[in-house]
């Protein structure tokens, strides 16, 4: 689709019709803040005045009708979209990089209905997760995702990118939240999906949309599962000699049922550097943090006394449960200013999840090419995390870092892509999917084809099914 077809008066005259005048953005300077998402690469393209989104227009829809009005204005016009929640992915999906329109979803911003019987809630889409939380929390209940870019993602964008937050390991991922869905398609059509999702009234719809990062339809709201707020808080840290110990510890506890609602275990490097800043003391060896939750405060206790056994019985050291306390008071505070990464140093997190025979395997793998594909001189820091347990395996977290990269912007990309190839194959090598919880976007869409071989091919056949005009997010997830 060439978007220098596109009569943006025209365009954004049609619009106002469908969502007001105030709810179309054109000026340059209103287009600013969409000029990119928080991959690295897109805030250094911006940057450098070659910012990959370029959007004709940004438009706010308010209503979930006024979503399918500009969809099938679309599709008549020929002009891409691609939705926008908050902003906060780091992968590169929510740019426009063909042009047309972004749809701005952060208007569909209401709570529709609470059940406190079933303990569910009909949220819009463009709900921003701290605001959701807040108002949750100040009536006793909790949406229990709680990912460390609360104060910007999106509960759509979060579904998009099939996201995580730190309480997965014991509430799970977004698709695990959600119970269905109201969507709309890329032809225009507003969607429910069936009201829960264990049925067997044919394949599960809901959760073809979750992860599909706006390709095969727009959400406009979710019916979600809440939770009490836990009555009890238990905190455990173990230091370990060696991170295959702190692995093993972290399968006996998945394998036997136990659930803490936070289990992290950071590398060396990581406990070093990341953790032990946190926490402000020196942890010089792999260290593990857990948190158990909970209704019943004896269970809660019981629960925490037998994973503090499995840890002490694969070597765990004890450390004081107080550094677990510290690091959930201060658990998003390093992900923003002044502590959160800025050009000229290049950042990303290489974030891949295998079962339990492989993910050793694929920690060192990928840390090893990681580190490989980068020359001395560039002084790369990599920190490494398992931080979303299953009970069939765990993900590897693999923040890394050069503080000063190349000035020239196709020399730092050109290195940046070279760190993510090296890590993203060498991890797929060792037995991992490619990706946990930040999604594909255009970052890891050229790995895809190697990530579902024959399926990719069924991927494609859906998309070009549900939008035979090719508007939404083309180009991207590599369909
Ligand atoms: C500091 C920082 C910390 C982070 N921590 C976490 C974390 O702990 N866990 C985690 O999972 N991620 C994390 N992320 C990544 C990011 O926040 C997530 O990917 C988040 O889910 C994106 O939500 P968003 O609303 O910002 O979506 P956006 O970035 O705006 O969009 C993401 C994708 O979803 C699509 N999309 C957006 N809204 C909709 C919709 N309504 N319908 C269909 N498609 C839609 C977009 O087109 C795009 O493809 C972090 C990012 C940063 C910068």
């Amino acid at each position: 689709m060439d978007t220098r077809l596109i009569d943006v008066a025209a365009l954004s005259l049609s619009l106002a019709q469908i969502v007001g005048r105030e709810n179309v953005l054109t000026a340059a300077e209103a287009l600013r803040p969409y000029a990119s998402d928080q991959w690295w690469y897109a805030i250094a393209a911006a940057a450098a005045g070659r910012a990959i989104s370029n959007p004709d227009v940004v438009v706010k829809p308010t209503t979930p009708e006024q979503v399918v009005e500009v969809v099938k204005y679309a599709n008549q016009a020929g002009v891409p979209i691609t939705p926008w929640g908050g902003g906060s992915g780091v992968q590169g999906a929510a740019n426009a990089d063909r042009g047309g329109i972004i749809l701005d979803l952060r208007g569909l911003n209401r709570v529709r209905e609470t059940d406190r019987q079933s303990l569910v809630c009909v949220v819009e889409a463009g709900k921003v997760c701290r605001e959701f939380e807040a108002e949750l929390n100040a009536q006793g209940l909790s949406f229990t995702h709680y990912p460390a870019s609360t104060e910007w993602a999106t509960i759509g964008g979060s579904i998009g990118a099939r996201g995580s937050g730190v309480l997965s390991t014991k509430y799970g991922k977004i698709e695990d939240h959600v119970l269905s869905l109201e969507f709309v398609t890329p032809t225009g059509e507003l969607v429910h999906t069936p009201a829960v999702p264990r049925h067997a009234a044919g394949p599960e719809l809901t959760q073809l949309l979750i992860g599909s990062e706006g390709a095969y339809g727009i959400v406009t709201a979710a019916t979600v599962k809440l939770r009490a707020l836990p009555k009890k808080r238990v905190f455990g840290v173990f230091a370990f000699k060696d991170l295959k110990d702190g692995i093993e510890a972290g399968r006996q506890i998945m394998v036997t049922g136990l659930r803490p609602a936070v289990m992290r275990l950071y590398d060396q490097h990581a406990a070093a550097h990341s953790l032990a800043r946190a926490v402000e003391t020196p942890l010089p060896d792999p260290t593990k943090v857990l948190m158990f939750d909970g209704e019943y405060p004896d269970l809660v206790d019981l629960e925490a006394a037998k994973a503090f056994e499995i840890c002490r019985a694969n070597g765990g050291q004890e450390l004081p449960a107080r550094l677990g306390e510290l690091w959930w008071e201060r658990r998003y505070v390093f992900y923003y200013p002044p502590y959160a990464p800025e050009l000229p140093s290049i950042w990303g997190t290489i974030d891949v999840v295998a079962d339990f025979k492989h993910i050793e395997n694929v920690y060192h793998a990928t840390t090893q090419a990681i580190r490989a594909a980068v020359p001395e001189k560039w002084n790369l820091s990599l920190n490494t995390h398992l931080s979303h347990w299953y009970e069939w395996g765990s993900m590897i977290y693999a923040r890394m870092k050069i503080p000063t990269g190349p000035d020239n912007l196709d020399e730092a990309k050109a290195l940046h892509d070279a760190i993510f190839k090296a890590g993203t194959e060498a991890a797929m090598a060792a037995g991992a999917v490619l990706n946990d919880h930040h999604g594909v976007g255009l970052r890891l869409a050229p790995y895809m084809q190697q990530q579902y071989g024959a399926g990719m091919d069924t991927l494609r056949r859906i998309k070009r099914a549900l939008d035979p005009n090719g508007i939404l997010c083309p180009g991207k997830l590599g369909l």
